[in-house]
């Protein structure tokens, strides 16, 4: 079991915390009588194609599909910036990456603007984060009582983890044995155990590193899948053609951009002597057989996008077991009922459309990310929402469910009466997108555009290559074509430049882009081997 050292200073943490609910607490508002308990399960790159409650093609994840079976499930929740950080960002402020100041990976996020888990600080609620949090380790995170979180990426294995059990800003280094997505849910349910003051409701952000890159699953798991062959995606052949150059133009294809440690042709790291024992009696074999065969050409493509698939879905297994984990002691401990439960990824993923993995674009499998909420007597089971939401709806939902005033500037509206099945007369019919990650990793063009649930505009706007793709989902589902100066689609092209105009006013996005989103020191070296050896990303 992993080491967990709540139980054993349970005491000194529910004290400090006490003390801060009073008058520590940078926001404080008077509460709502009914306050529910918040738990906000946040996963790394998961896509929506790999739930079965959203598509049952390629795993059964019958634990996420409870939410979607008890409460709501949204067709259509957007991401405003398809990358890590960013999005984590957006989701914390309730605002764009241009209000927020995090444009990219490798910003610092600034800790002293507003946040929602302050305000609910503030409301009274006693506020915990255990997991992911990549938002950079030059401050703690702040508006919670209790966080524990992984260093940067974090390993998938034995995880060194920032502890600030009293919500002080004062961290130590913690290491953990075990499988990161198990220990994180045991810290999650050590910290629910061991809250004292029971008459307070809870904020609790549990957030996993799976199923980032480099996917590697649980030990358990390894042989899952194994005998079968998942079908590719339609567009697995991609070729690119009829559509900006931007999109011919990237470094993120199974095909060439893999490297020998995503597909697990090299001695993986953060393993100890006994789970590399276990690791390599199962992959060495595999991987002998792969170099005897010799593939090449589209055989070998393939080859990879099965051991790239695998080994994802393998990942969302453990994901899915340990979403069980927490609902089930939720149900145990009488605490289902008033407790609002999310189910959201920081982004969606490619899993093998156009050839990709990885994420970014504002098409469909990046741009639209997984969101499942239950509430019992507020959202009906098993319903299905298709509204235009978006993960900078969340900070001012909860605040909402709360009693915390949000922000006036966030940027997203509650979702509590869309919740509620009373979707408001004037609810955005058109959601804005902005990525800027650019040079960076897997060269994907800085680009903005604008979504009204069937047409997309989107703007590469480089200045050695603008360029401008209009979507049509409906006639072209799998955004293969570029409609843009077709004469039929004029009047529609008039209207989304006119929408994504106003749009860019209304929000206040800056233009050109303002210097933040360039950092200093930029982490992104030329080459793969540059960017391996300053220590940024794989792990
Ligand atoms: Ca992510």
């Amino acid at each position: 079991m992993p080491k967990t050292p709540m139980g054993r200073r349970a005491l000194p943490v529910i004290g400090a915390a006490v003390a801060l609910s009073g008058c520590a607490a940078k926001y404080h508002y008077e509460p709502k009588a009914e306050r529910p308990n918040i738990v906000f399960i946040f996963s790394d790159d998961h896509a929506w194609q790999a739930i079965s409650a959203y598509s049952p093609r390629l795993i059964d994840t019958p634990n996420i599909d409870r939410l979607a079976n008890e409460g709501t499930l949204f067709r259509n929740c957007y991401v405003t910036n398809s990358i890590c950080g960013p999005s984590r960002a957006a989701v914390l402020t309730g605002k764009y990456s241009h209000a927020n100041g995090f444009y990219r990976n490798g910003n610092l996020f600034d800790g002293s603007q507003w946040t929602f888990p302050q305000a609910l600080q503030g409301a009274g609620y006693e506020t915990a984060l255990i997991g992911k949090w990549h938002l950079g380790e030059h401050m703690a995170p702040q508006g919670f009582d209790y966080s524990c979180t992984l260093i940067r990426q974090g390993p998938y294995y034995n995880p060194p983890m920032l502890l600030d059990e009293n919500g002080d800003g004062k961290r130590e280094e913690i290491s953990h044995t075990g499988y990161t997505t198990d220990v994180i849910t045991d810290l999650t349910l050590d910290w629910l155990e061991n809250r004292e003051d029971r008459s307070r409701p809870f904020l609790l952000m549990t957030q996993h590193k799976a199923p980032h890159r480099p996917w590697m699953p649980a030990l358990r798991h390894l042989d899952e899948f194994e005998d079968v062959t998942i079908p590719e995606p339609e567009t697995f052949f991609d070729d690119y053609g009829g559509r900006p150059r931007s999109v011919l133009l990237q470094d993120m294809a199974i095909e060439y951009t893999m490297v020998d440690r995503d597909l697990k042709l090299e001695e993986m790291p953060h393993l100890n002597d006994e789970q590399r024992e276990q690791w390599n009696a199962v992959y060495g074999p595999r991987n002998d057989a792969f170099r005897e065969a010799n593939l090449e050409g589209d055989d070998l493509t393939r080859w990879k996008y099965q051991r790239y698939i695998k080994d994802y879905l393998r990942c969302i297994r453990g994901v899915d077991e340990n979403v069980g984990r927490l609902l089930d002691y939720l149900d145990e401990s009488s605490q289902a009922e008033n407790t609002i439960v999310i189910y959201c990824s920081d982004q969606g993923f490619f899993l093998g459309e156009h050839g990709w993995f990885d994420k970014r674009w504002m098409y469909e499998e990046s741009f639209r990310t997984p969101l499942l909420v239950r509430w019992p007597n507020h959202t009906a089971p098993g319903t299905e929402n298709e509204d235009l939401v978006s993960v900078i709806d969340l900070a001012a939902t909860f605040c909402d469910v709360s009693g915390a005033p949000a922000d006036p500037d966030v940027h997203g509206r509650s979702l509590v009466p869309v919740l509620e099945g009373r979707t408001p007369e004037d609810w955005r019919d058109v959601f804005y997108y902005h990525y800027y990650e650019y040079p960076g990793w897997h060269g994907v063009r800085k680009h903005y555009g604008l979504a009204d649930g069937r047409y997309k505009l989107i703007h590469f706007y480089e200045l050695d290559m603008r360029e401008w793709h209009l979507v049509d989902l409906v006639a072209d589902p799998h955004e293969l074509r570029n409609f843009y100066d077709d004469p039929e689609y004029a009047e529609v092209q008039a209207r989304m430049h006119e929408a994504l105009e106003e749009e860019r006013r209304r929000l206040n996005v800056p233009d050109p882009d303002p210097p933040e989103s360039y950092p200093p020191g930029d982490p992104f070296g030329p080459t793969k081997v540059e960017k391996v050896k300053k220590g940024f990303f794989l792990f």
